[in-house]
């Protein structure tokens, strides 16, 4: 192989000398020199195939290749669409090898966009609701009549002071700040996100650590690995970040995997542990404590950038404040977490645990780490699983190094947009309530709760890429609140295809997929940094021929728009004079008056918020927005190295003040570049100086936008708001523990899922349907004897504490004993009795009751072939579906994170002879009960504000609103 790429690489110089002879440029890019199969960009406008289906006859096929951006995970990998140039359509989807971080690589789920582009079932027009909420009778209508009603509707509550009553629910953001920016316009703390039921544990233990709530490990370069989830195959930016570390695999790293299943991750792993689940934050301190009493972790490292001066001057004053007191202190905290109190806790070898600790030992500052999801969504106190996790990068000084890990934001760019609006005045309750000051981002999936508590209502509630009733868990509480027009007024479901929270919306609008709408992004998958684009192909296509579009909805099928034209209008009809002030920030600046456009929108930002872009285009005869329409993606800078040491110059420290912990406030403005280090997170101090930096041995460096500018071993804000007991790294036991569970109960593992399926959103790619449709429940053969299930197939009946779920036996030793497991995105379903139809391939259609004890459901059908405009769907030749099993879980939000803890204590029993798969009940009462149970532990912000405000201002919030409302209203217990 290596031979091969040195001939590539001779026949790429022959070719640059060539080239170059003859007095033209030749293009140096990606798709020339590292992966010469793929075309050369510089015959994109062109490319020829031969048609496999006239095969043996040689048939050209001409094609015009558009990178866009997929969005079936949160990767966001380069794509480039093939648009044919005769019928003007896609023909297919591979990688763009443009793309920094995707490097034309792509999982199974980026080609199969091209399933979802001409899914039959998809939505195609606007709808709006002709029957009762939720009953199935609808009508077509023009957008014209959706942006007035719905228009009306929020101008109306804005006037009327009701800005908490809009809110906007993203599913995957697949952009960075667009919705948030509309939302800002309109004045409305409206943005609510699903982060809660999906990451907040991992971020917030990495938060109070960096001030950053997202790790940027550079695999790539690793020695050790040390993953706690599924990287290799379904973990955040998991295929920029597996294919990186199969080449640090390849170049002999070690990779350590904890997770409870054998998971395609953790069967390439050279040490896989399988804990209990929710022990993992045992183990990683029973590594750090080696690490500690042999004293192998990087001293000047942790004296340097640890906050440990000021732990040892709040928690133990009498004590020398010196470094060296401080390790003898280090020591004497973590002594308990032996090998063997990890063993116990975990079920893993103390031996295995010890070998492992060694390897992380010999990694020195080439240790990598990743922790998303997974255990720390699964479980009470998971936060604390990331926390401990990084303290093991923090020990050996593996942060911002080559093959360590960085914090996000040294990896992450995000161009300034057009027109900044300011920062909301209001404060939403409903999702930022006072019961979790510290939360991590929304307490989304409460909201059914919130309403009814009688905590407030909602006027218009908008969905986006998101399906509530279905991924949240107690969905049928969530479905109690969308029918209930006194709590929600009006619900719009903007979505592509039907979905289960979609039957129950006013209106239903259709927007667009991957390669049918506008976004930038860029996420840390390396040590550098990269922005994406990602469009509608076919309008660049047609662009490129000449054509002029003007709005999307020319080339995308039906009537699908793109959102960022959809909030643009809606904005302008919300607001049609400007008086409201709203109108201002959809307005063209180059033509005042008009509406602003995509293209100036996208061409501003790429012209003056993307450092090098402009040079670099020039240097093509393009425009910055030409480059990214040619390029789909552009990489900013690499090797950015450890940005926190950087010294701050001269010129940013007028008006110096430096506190005692050496935290560094200045006078000076802030720099004009936003990417450069994030330092500003805390807020000014008294005399109105912005942080700057922090001193280190006598210069001021960046540091972390932590309170005290360092890595934060103790948290002040924990100590601060209600939470000293957890200040330290620590292991919080979960409430699956066994000493939690009830006699015959076994942990249900909750939050896998299947590499080729995500969410609601992949099941319309006809592909991955016939790859994985299915989800049964993994047991071990010790289990399912002991249980009395027979076989794999067999039926079980899984019990939570509010209802049970029906679904068929895995017996397969990839589980541990005493755990169980269940894939969490299966089980779709559609209401009988209705027109809408659905995902044709992996809708199963059921029965709905709801009785004096509660909520059943019942299949009356299961997906199987049908005629459609696709010959492929009368080849279906599966029939289960899978069991929605989020349905049948209470919330369990940790009073600290916010985070919802997924794991289950369950009974798992042979079904009964009344028991069919997917049969699912629920009691919505019961559902109450463990809420409010979990709502005791919380210590709310009017009880433990240590300033009467309602949260650190330092930590992260998406569209943060202004400093006044974060004020605890008059009244509260201050
Ligand atoms: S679904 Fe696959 S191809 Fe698409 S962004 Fe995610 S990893 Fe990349």
């Amino acid at each position: 192989m290596t031979e091969d790429l040195d001939e590539i690489a001779q026949r790429v110089s022959a070719a640059r000398a060539a080239t170059e002879a003859r007095g033209e440029t030749f293009y140096p890019g990606a798709s020339r020199v590292h992966l010469a199969a793929f075309p050369p960009i510089e015959r994109w406008d062109d490319w020829v195939e031969l048609s496999s289906r006239a095969w043996p006859a040689r048939e050209e096929r001409h094609y015009m290749l558009v990178p866009t951006t997929c969005f079936n995970c949160e990767s966001a990998c380069g794509l480039l669409a093939y648009v044919d140039r005769d019928t003007r359509q896609v023909r297919k989807f591979e990688g763009n090898p443009e793309h920094p971080g995707s490097r034309g690589r792509n999982c199974a789920k980026g080609p199969a966009t091209i399933n979802q582009v001409t899914d039959p079932d998809r939505v195609l027009y606007p709808l709006r609701r002709a029957g009762r909420r939720g009953e199935g009778q609808w009508e077509r209508i023009s957008w014209d009549e959706a942006l007035d009603a719905i228009a009306a509707r929020i101008r109306k509550a804005l006037t009327e002071q009701r800005h908490n009553e809009i809110m906007v629910h993203m599913g995957r953001p697949g952009e960075d700040g667009y919705t948030e920016r509309v939302l800002a316009s309109w004045g409305v703390d409206g943005h609510n996100s699903h982060t809660n039921v999906c990451s907040s544990g991992g971020r917030a233990g990495f938060q109070f650590w960096m001030g950053i709530d997202r790790p940027s490990p550079d695999h790539e370069h690793a020695k050790v690995i040390y993953l706690i989830s599924a990287h290799l195959e379904a973990g955040h930016y998991f295929n920029p970040h597996a294919q990186r570390i199969t080449e640090a695999r390849q170049n002999g790293a070690k990779l350590i995997v904890l997770d409870t299943r054998l998971s395609n991750t953790a069967s390439h792993a050279d040490h896989w542990l399988s804990p209990h689940p929710g022990s993992e934050a045992a183990i990683n301190l029973a590594v750090a404590n080696h690490l500690i009493q042999t004293g192998r972790y990087d001293r000047d490292f942790v004296r340097r950038w640890w906050n440990w001066q000021e732990y040892l001057t709040e928690c133990h004053p009498t004590a020398t404040q010196t470094f060296e007191q401080f390790e003898q202190v280090l020591k004497n905290l973590y002594a308990d977490f032996t090998f063997d109190f990890a063993a116990a806790e975990s079920g893993v070898d103390a031996a295995v645990i010890a070998q492992v600790a060694e390897l992380v030992a010999g990694a020195g500052t080439r240790l990598s780490v990743h922790c998303w999801r997974s255990a720390a969504a699964g479980n009470l106190g998971g936060w604390q699983v990331s926390r401990t996790l990084f303290l093991l990068s923090a020990l050996v000084g593996a942060v911002g190094t080559e093959g360590g890990t960085f914090p996000n934001a040294w990896n992450k760019f995000v161009p300034r947009p057009i027109h900044t609006p300011p920062h909301p005045s209001v404060w939403q309750d409903l999702s930022w309530p006072a019961e979790f000051p510290l939360a991590q981002n929304e307490m989304s999936f409460l909201l059914p709760h919130f309403l009814k508590d009688g905590r407030g209502k909602l006027d218009t509630y908008f969905i986006r890429v998101y399906n509530p009733v279905w991924t949240n868990p107690d969905g049928l509480s969530w479905m109690e609140m969308l029918t209930d027009e006194t709590k929600v007024g009006c619900f719009v479901a903007l979505t592509p295809t039907w979905n289960e929270s979609a039957y129950f919306a006013d209106y239903v609008l259709p927007m667009g997929h991957g390669s049918e709408r506008h976004d930038t992004h860029s996420y840390e998958q390396y040590d550098g940094q990269w922005i994406g684009f990602r469009q509608p192909v076919l309008r660049t296509a047609r662009e490129r021929l000449g054509e002029q579009v003007t709005d999307t909805r020319q080339v995308n099928p039906g009537e699908v728009w793109e959102e960022n034209e959809w909030w643009t209008e809606l904005s302008w009809r919300i607001d049609p004079d400007g008086s409201m002030g709203i109108r201002r920030y959809h307005e063209s600046r180059a033509r005042p008056g008009e509406k602003l456009t995509v293209d100036e929108y996208y061409g501003w930002m790429f012209e003056h918020s993307v450092p090098g872009l402009p040079e670099r285009a020039a240097a093509q005869g393009l425009t910055p927005l030409q480059y990214m329409r040619r390029h789909g993606a552009f990489e900013i800078s690499r090797g950015q190295g450890a940005l926190h040491d950087r010294e701050v110059p001269a010129s940013e420290l007028a008006g110096l003040a430096v506190t005692p912990a050496g935290r560094v406030y200045t006078r000076a403005p802030a720099p004009e570049s936003p990417n450069i280090v994030p330092t500003g997170a805390p807020a000014p101090d008294g005399e109105g100086r912005r942080p700057v930096g922090v001193m280190i041995d006598g210069t001021v460096r960046r540091g972390f936008p932590t309170p005290s500018g360092r890595l934060e071993f103790w948290s002040s804000t924990l100590a601060a708001w209600g939470w000293p007991e957890h200040a330290l790294p620590g292991y919080i036991r979960s409430h699956v523990h066994p000493t939690a569970l009830k006699p015959g109960q076994v942990v249900l593992l909750s939050t896998f899922r299947l590499p080729t399926q995500i969410h609601t959103r992949s099941a319309n790619s006809k592909w991955l349907d016939e790859l994985a449709h299915t989800n049964p429940v993994w047991v071990h053969p010790s289990d399912a004897a002991r249980l009395g299930i027979a076989r794999t197939g067999d039926l079980i009946r899984v019990e939570t504490e509010i209802g049970y779920f029906v679904a068929k036996a895995w017996i397969t030793e990839g589980i541990r004993p005493g755990v169980v497991a269940c894939s969490h995105h299966m089980g779709r379903w559609k209401l009988s009795g209705h027109d809408e139809g659905g995902v044709g391939a992996m809708m199963a259609t059921v029965d709905l009751r709801r009785g004096d004890d509660g909520w059943s459901m019942h299949r009356t059908r299961q997906v199987g072939p049908y005629q459609s405009s696709d010959p492929d769907t009368a080849r279906i030749w599966w029939s289960d579906t899978g069991v929605h099993q989020n349905l049948t879980f209470p919330v369990h939000p940790d009073p600290i994170s916010g985070m919802h803890c997924w794991h289950q204590a369950v009974t798992v029993r042979p079904a009964g002879p009344g028991d069919a798969h997917g049969d699912i009940a629920v009691d919505t009462a019961q559902a109450r009960e463990v809420y409010q149970r979990w709502m005791e532990q919380t210590r709310p912000a009017d009880r433990v504000s240590p300033d009467g405000t309602r949260r650190p201002k330092w930590l992260m919030r998406p569209l943060k609103p202004s400093a006044d409302a974060f004020a605890l209203p008059a009244g509260s217990d201050q």
